[in-house]
């Protein structure tokens, strides 16, 4: 986050559009240093080639929230849908699905992208970093619509585990942070100010 408000996170997704380009760190160091809203990021990342597969959270602090779908050649803007917005780590949009792992591929993301939308639906308008870290906490495995810790919670277990949460709340400049599963540990909450 920097101190005009703008954030960023990502996941990447395999694909096998990959080539020479920009990294996602790369693209989200000079994001923050550079950039003071989503627009003019979109055009930075449009404005050459990438080198893998990549989503790219986009947040303003008055609560604009994008979310850059790209690999090394093609590019989406995916926006809310009723003013949820979940980054699993494969494409959803109809635009970049087909560049992605799709469902038999990467169950883990697909499940765990569908539980985190039904608690963002269910907590819409109430969200707050309590909610949230139960949320990141979740064991309902949708696979088997029962709540047993596995690698399609939204707390990860069984290889590749979750190894940490991180929680940020943008309008007030606070983030919690947990290393290892979020279901043993306990968050320390951070206030995040400009220098
Ligand atoms: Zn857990």
């Amino acid at each position: 986050m920097n101190g005009k408000g703008l954030a960023t996170a990502w996941t990447t997704v395999g694909t096998l559009d990959e080539g020479g380009g920009t990294s996602p760190g790369i693209l989200s160091k000079l994001t923050l240093q550079y950039c003071g809203g989503v627009n003019e990021v979109i055009d930075l990342v449009n404005s050459g080639p990438r080198v893998f597969g990549a989503n790219l959270l986009l947040t303003e602090r008055e609560g604009k929230a994008v979310v850059v779908e790209y690999t090394h050649s093609h590019f989406n803007v995916r926006e809310p849908i009723d003013s949820c917005l979940a980054v699993p780590s494969h494409f959803v949009s109809n635009e970049m699905n087909r560049y992605g792992p799709s469902m038999p591929r990467y169950p883990s993301s697909c499940y765990r992208y569908i539980r985190l939308e039904q608690l963002l639906y269910q907590n819409k308008g109430k969200i707050d970093m309590k909610i949230m870290e139960e949320i990141d906490r979740g064991h309902f495995d949708l696979s088997i619509g029962k709540t047993k810790p596995s690698p399609n919670t939204i707390c990860r277990h069984n290889s590749p585990d979750t190894v940490s949460s991180f929680l940020r709340n943008i309008t007030r400049g606070l983030a919690r942070i947990v290393k290892g599963h979020p279901c043993e540990g306990n968050y320390s909450e951070y206030e995040l100010k400009e220098k």
